[in-house]
């Protein structure tokens, strides 16, 4: 189903006025309308409707909030989290709506998780992510085509990040490998190497270098295949040496915290700790007190004395509600600028608004839906992962 609804009959409610024989129908000003009609909803009335909207549908929608999203959206969330552990939340609410306040490859996630009644929708299809679309299902296949040319690609295991699309994620099942998180990556390339000689880890480059180089791989055995060049940029030999082939994606936030930041915080904050997620450079990481996933961070900073003082490298709405949560610690951004997730930040209250008021008159609007084959081979690789745990 797209995420056109029919307005006809509607238009009154925007522009003319009803015949007055005729009385206009008793509906909220946008529902059953086209998005762009929202944008003309007063920004004081959104709560009251978004909440109404919720408490129309009950039991029969979730709403996953992922912890970058902002205050605005999440507030209304019935689950927080990553997008891991909202994707398993949502299928374990049994609602027949999850509604995922999120970016695309979240979304795909959990619709590959779902169970057969559930349907996924995202509130904004234009809220995707620039790492996830930095490798492309085509890019792919024919980079393991030239691998091929040079090694035994039964030898190389895909290892491929949560923040991917589900093409990706399928290409992974297909070819044994296995899906990991920013959480138990370590342990994810652990059985990897158990399972193979080299790892073509997907799609980011830092959070498979942070990870190989903690688990004592030189930094010499870690090469990167960028799809813009010839052979990936790299010799024949070079690939057949390298232990993990690290695909040249990156995360659009964490790769703007830098080791000059960390210097300058430092000289600014003495004794403060500096932690940071292990998408952010290998610099940035080697400079940090810390790494941790989103999570990781979390758990951090909730564990930590009172009066500690805290940097943090990763998106600037956690930063912001990490502070509030726990105001007798110091918690401030690495990066003084703001330091945001655009893509997620397309989903404001108005786009969930749109969705929840159509699902309450029937109409299933942006809804995400992976084939049955991908969702396979997708859930094959999403499977060997959670067999690890
Ligand atoms: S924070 Fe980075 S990896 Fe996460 S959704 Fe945004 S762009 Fe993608």
């Amino acid at each position: 189903m797209g995420n056109l609804i029919s307005i006809s009959g509607r238009s009154t409610l925007i522009g003319t006025e009803p015949p007055a024989t005729v009385r206009a129908p008793e509906i909220e000003p946008g529902v059953g309308c086209n998005f762009d009609s929202y944008l003309l909803v007063p920004d004081n009335t959104l709560h009251d409707r978004i909440a109404a909207a919720k408490a129309r549908l009950g039991e029969d929608v979730v709403i996953l909030g992922h912890h970058y999203q902002r205050d605005e959206v999440i507030q209304f969330a019935d689950f927080r989290g990553d997008s891991l552990k909202l994707s398993f939340q949502a299928a374990e609410a049994y609602s027949r709506y999850i509604v995922f306040c999120g970016v695309h490859f979240m979304a795909e996630s959990a619709d590959i998780l779902r169970r057969p009644h559930q349907v996924v929708v995202l509130p904004d299809l234009n809220a995707g992510c620039s790492m996830a679309d930095m490798a492309d299902i085509g890019q792919v296949e024919a980079c393991w085509r030239e691998l091929a040319s040079v090694v035994d690609v039964s030898k190389i295991v895909p290892v491929t990040y949560m923040n991917s699309t589900a093409a990706i994620k399928a290409f992974t099942g297909q070819q044994g490998g296995s899906i990991c998180t920013s959480s138990n990556a370590a342990a994810v390339l652990k059985w990897a190497f158990e399972n193979g000689e080299k790892v073509l880890f997907l799609p980011d480059e830092h959070l498979g270098r942070n990870t190989g180089y903690r688990m004592g791989i030189p930094l010499g055995e870690m090469i990167v295949w960028d799809p813009y060049q010839e052979f990936g940029g790299n010799t024949p030999e070079a690939v057949r040496k390298a232990r993990i082939i690290l695909w040249k994606g990156y995360c659009s936030v964490h790769q703007r915290f830098t080791p000059e930041q960390v210097a300058r915080v430092r000289r600014e904050h003495p004794g403060i700790r500096v932690i940071v997620h292990p998408e952010c450079r290998f610099e940035v990481a080697q400079a940090a007190d810390q790494i941790g996933s989103t999570e990781g961070i979390i758990k951090a900073i909730e564990s930590a004395p009172a009066s500690s003082e805290w940097a943090v490298g990763t998106e600037i709405h956690l930063v912001n509600r990490l502070g509030k949560a726990f105001h007798d610690r110091k918690v401030i951004s690495l990066d003084r600028n703001v330091c945001v997730c655009t893509t997620m930040f397309r989903i404001t209250p108005q786009h969930l608004l749109w969705a929840l008021e159509n699902l309450g008159s029937g109409n299933v609007v942006n809804r995400i839906s992976v084939d049955e084959r991908t969702r396979y081979c997708a859930r094959l690789a999403l499977d060997r992962m959670l067999s690890l745990r």
